[in-house]
């Protein structure tokens, strides 16, 4: 098999699961945090969790995206640097930032599923970037979809990171409890942080103009919508006083 056959048909079958994870997540939702439930198998502990989940979007990246050669070119660089400040993040900051319920633990299925995943997302980006992605010249830095990628993941990048911050902050007010998150986008959406995070990587896909960084805000979709309608849905049935008129991810519409 030629490498372009194996990334083609990766990248395919990304498409395939998105659509199945968005089929599976309407039915059942993941068992962690507040939807953690017993039967799931093994649980590990919730920081080393989020760190064995993540980190391969980040390390397999690398790797890959170091042995293709555009890897020192100006463009594939800078988007090499994005995807790098929101993975390294998220793999080795933010799991030690979580206010983590005393004892919770998380399903390790779920990690090992997610982990798998973010191996795949790594390696189909960071080969993108590198070894295909001829368009990416000096002169893509003044396209449109470059600079409003590049606006979108800011601004997205940004929802999600206050979002993220304003729900532990809740969590230290009240340890160990759930409350009504109030405030910036929480007027408007229960999930602004997932929303955030989607309208991140609808940047990524667009400023590099690749179905990888499409394979991956599809994915994305299909993971965190269903999720969000049932965290809506739990926070609706857990406070008789939650807002009646703010949605569940998109405002005004879903
Ligand atoms: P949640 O919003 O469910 O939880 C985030 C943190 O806040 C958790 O520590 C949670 O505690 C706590 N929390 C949530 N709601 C409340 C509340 N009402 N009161 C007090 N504390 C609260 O997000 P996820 O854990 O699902 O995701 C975390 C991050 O990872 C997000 O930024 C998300 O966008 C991203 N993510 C990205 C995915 C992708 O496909 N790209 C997939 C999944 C997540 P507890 O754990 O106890 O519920």
């Amino acid at each position: 098999m030629t490498d372009d056959t194996l990334f083609n048909g990766v990248l395919l079958a990304v498409f395939a699961s998105a659509l199945a994870t968005v089929l599976l997540l309407s039915w059942v939702n993941a068992p962690y945090g507040r939807h953690q439930s017993s039967g799931w198998g093994p649980t590990i502990p919730v920081r080393l969790g989020w760190v064995l989940m993540e980190s391969p979007a980040s390390l397999v990246f690398f790797y890959f995206y170091f042995t293709g050669q555009q890897a020192f070119q100006l463009v594939p660089l800078l988007l090499m640097v994005v995807w790098q400040l929101h993975y390294m993040h998220r793999s080795f900051i933010y799991p030690f930032q979580i206010r983590v319920k005393p004892g919770a633990r998380t399903t390790m299925l779920v990690i090992a599923l997610g982990s798998f995943y973010c191996g795949i997302n790594g390696y189909l980006n960071g080969t993108y970037l590198s070894h295909y992605a001829n368009h990416l010249t000096v002169d893509w830095l003044t396209d449109p979809r470059f600079i409003l990628g590049v606006m979108l993941f800011g601004f997205g990048y940004y929802l999600n990171k206050r979002s993220d911050r304003m729900l532990r902050e809740l969590r230290e007010q009240n340890p160990g409890a759930y409350q009504i998150p109030r405030g910036f986008g929480f007027n408007w959406v229960s999930m602004p942080n997932y929303l955030g995070e989607i309208i991140t990587w609808s940047g990524f896909a667009l400023a590099s103009w690749s179905l990888a960084g499409l394979s991956f805000v599809l994915f994305t979709m299909a993971n965190l919508v269903p999720r969000a309608l049932a965290n809506h849905r739990w926070y609706r049935e857990t406070f008789s006083d939650y807002p009646r008129d703010r949605k569940a991810i998109i405002p005004y519409i879903l």
